[in-house]
């Protein structure tokens, strides 16, 4: 495919596409961040339900719990972070320079 700048019809355009990967990086920070915490609540949850058959209980609901919540989170926070990364490619940052006239512009949508 070929870009053209929109101010100067120059065909010498550069792409970035670093948003994606810092978002998609973000989200997996924030879904392992999140994933955390989730495994804590599961862990918790876990916890409380296995105390009614005891401290075996409590340990097995515990890592079930954690595992599951852990899991959960993180997964859901890689993606969520790709997608945001990719709308913000998308939408939000100048991802296109003009070697002729350094305009930076967005791909039309
Ligand atoms: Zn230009």
């Amino acid at each position: 495919m070929s870009l053209q700048c929109p101010r100067c019809h120059s065909p010498k355009v550069a792409s970035f596409h670093h948003a994606m990967k810092i978002g998609a990086a973000i989200g997996t920070v924030g879904g392992a961040a999140r994933g955390v915490s989730a495994a804590l609540a599961g862990a918790q949850a876990g916890a409380l339900v296995g105390a009614i058959a005891g401290p075996v209980g409590i340990t097995l609901g515990s890592v079930s719990g954690a595992i599951l919540g852990g899991l959960a989170g993180g997964v859901g926070g890689c993606a969520l972070g790709a997608q945001l990364g990719e709308s913000l490619d998308r939408h939000a940052l100048a991802n296109n320079l003009c070697l002729a006239c350094n305009h930076r512009f967005n791909l039309p949508a």
